[in-house]
Order: structure tokens, then sequence, then C-alpha cells
């Protein structure tokens, strides 16, 4: 049994999970997401920090408990070293260090991005898949192509998540705004004209939101009006950028990551998609979409396996590392 312990700590969630290379299976998968008292939103990165502070022992020891393991089983630990907020990143690494020289194991830094496509890779039978990452701060189409990972596709302002959230913010519904957009555009009957903006294989969302102000300020539409046509609008535009890169690098599977994929609607719009050009689309568990720590464990097995090795003096953050800036050893 090849055993790892993950660490994630790019921005809201610390996480700690333990994950069975062999046997292909989460033991366990914590997840500590940090939460502002009024539900108001917005992180100040040195509070979130001391929120993994916080919780980071607890969380290490639940995650042992829930697995049924002791931490000196562990072959490996691995970690998120970016991208993210590097007073976040700060805490995981730390506490990645000093589980590997005090288990003497091996450490093995990750990218977070690529852990959202490895976790599907893992955990169903998608092999070469397009991955359509949608959540708070990013919105990229990523695949492997050329012996690394490329973005082929993304945001040109605003991540697809933060644009809901401020979207919410504006109608005065609390953080996080997706949920609860996501129940309110059940009950909308109108699709109102809102602009698309796709260019290229990239979408960019900050005259939307502009728009969107105007139209909630007017007083002229429904809550659930809006709800729906965003809804409609903003996943249109991801799954065309999606279907794009797909046609583009022949790939015939789809896979979704990041919190605004646990959004049904978005998963059916994704579905019809593959259904209508033949190709096969993938979904998880909501645990294995937003940020969590069991993606980080599958990264790190799959590269530890090739021979990766990240050492304590070499294990810096890197708060602003791109998705092709890795290179893969492992695929
Ligand atoms: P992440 O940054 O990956 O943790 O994702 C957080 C983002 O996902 C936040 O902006 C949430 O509003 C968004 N989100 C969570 N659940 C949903 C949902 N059901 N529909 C749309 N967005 C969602
Ligand atoms: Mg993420």
């Amino acid at each position: 049994m090849t055993l790892a312990i993950g660490i994630e700590s790019t921005a809201h969630t610390f996480g700690v999970a333990v994950v069975d290379g062999d046997g292909k299976k989460v033991l366990s998968n914590v997840i500590k997401a940090f939460k502002t008292e009024e539900g108001e939103g917005g992180m100040i990165p040195s509070k979130v920090a001391d929120h993994h502070v916080d919780v980071c022992q607890e969380a290490l020891s639940e995650a042992l408990k829930n697995a049924g393991v002791k931490a000196s089983q562990a072959d490996l630990v691995a970690f998120s070293q970016g991208p993210g907020i590097g007073h976040c990143l700060r805490v995981g690494a730390g506490v990645a260090r000093s589980l590997s020289l005090a288990l003497k194991k091996p450490l093995v830094g990750v990218n977070h991005c690529i852990a959202h496509l490895e976790v599907c890779r893992f955990l169903t039978h998608s092999r070469d898949p397009v991955l359509l990452y949608a959540s708070g701060a990013n919105t990229q189409v990523i695949a492997y192509e050329a012996g690394k990972y490329r973005v082929f596709g993304e945001t040109l302002d605003i991540g697809v998540g933060n644009f809901i959230d401020g979207f919410a913010r504006a109608l005065g519904l609390g953080f996080p705004g997706g949920p609860k957009i996501e129940s309110l555009a059940k009950e909308g009957k109108r699709l109102i004209k809102l602009p698309y903006s796709v260019k290229g294989m990239d979408v960019s969302l900050g005259g939307l939101s502009t728009n969107l102000k105007t139209k909630i300020k007017s007083g002229e539409y429904s809550k659930e009006d809006l709800c729906f046509s965003v809804q409609e609008t903003v996943f249109a535009m991801l799954v065309e950028v999606a279907e794009r890169a797909m046609a583009h690098t022949g790939k015939n599977e789809l896979v979704l990551g990041g919190g605004v994929a646990c959004n049904k609607r978005l998963q059916e719009m994704c579905k019809v998609m593959c259904e209508e050009r033949g190709a096969e689309v993938f979904f998880l568990e909501n645990q294995f979409y937003v940020d969590n720590a069991a993606m980080i464990a599958i990264t790190g097995l799959e590269m530890y396996k090739a021979g990766a090795r990240t050492l304590v003096e070499k294990s810096e953050i890197r708060p602003s590392e791109r998705t092709d800036d890795v290179s893969v050893s492992w695929r």
C-alpha cells in the first residue's frame, strides 16, 4: 500500500487527506473552510492564514483518524505549492515540511490547478480529458498536450466564482453566492438578454458584471429571472470554450473542477454538449470539486511514483505558478 498525506491551503480552505495509491482509494478528505462571521465574504489573507493555523492540528488528526492510519505509515507528504495566496500557502507548506522532517518521509510539491484534473483521472476512468476549471479565482480550460498541462482558454478578467459572488452581493444575497443563485435560478421564467463575451477560447466577465449592476438598480427585473439568465449566459460561455478546446485538441473526454462545478445546471449543459459531439463527461462528488487535499495527495502520489521529490530547502511556495510552468514527469 502506498499512502500519501495531502495538504491543501491555497486560499480559503485548509484540507488534509489520506489516499491509498495502490487501492486507488481516498481514505479521508477533511475540509476546513474559512468563513466570515457575517457571511459577508471577502478574504483578508492574514486572517485566512490565522484560520489555517487554528485548524491545522485538528484537520490532521481528523484525517488520520478517519483513514484509520498512523502518520508514520505514510510514504510521502504532498502539499499545494502554488498557485494561491502567499499567506495561506505558507501555512500548508510549513505543516507539510514539519511532517516530512518528523516522519522522515519525502515531500512532494503539487500544482493546485493540475490537481483538479488529476483527481478526475484517478477517481473515474477518464484518461486524457479536457478540464473545465471553474472556481472562485480561476477559470481555465486545461488539457495535456506535448508533455505539459496547458491552458487553452481562460478568463481575461475575473474568475467565474468571484463574478457569481459579486453578482450575489449586488442582489443582497450572502456569501458564497453560487448555491443561492442556483436555487433562485430554478424559479426563473424569462431569459433576459445579457452580454455574451467569448473571445477565441477565452471568456470575459467584467462587462457583464457592470451590466448586471445597472439592471439590478433599475428594479425592472426579478431576482429569479436575473439568476436564471446569468446561469444560462455564463455557463453557455464556459461550455462553448470547453467545446472549442475539445475540438482543437481532438480530445473526447470532459471533466470539471472548482466550486462552480458543483452547479447542477452547469453539469447538465456539459452533458448535453458532450452527448451532441459523441464525447464523454465525468462527474465527481462535490467534495472533490471544491478545494480539497485528496486531489493534492493523489497528484503527489502520481509524481512520487514517477520519482518526484521536493527537497525541504527547495520547497518554497509558488504563489503565481502557471499550469504550464510544471514539467510533467508522471504521464
Ligand atoms: P473554489 O474557489 O473552487 O473553492 O469555489 C468557490 C466558488 O464556487 C465560490 O465563488 C462559490 O460561489 C462557487 N460555487 C459553489 N457552489 C456553487 C454552485 N452550486 N453554483 C455556482 N457556483 C458555486
Ligand atoms: Mg481550486
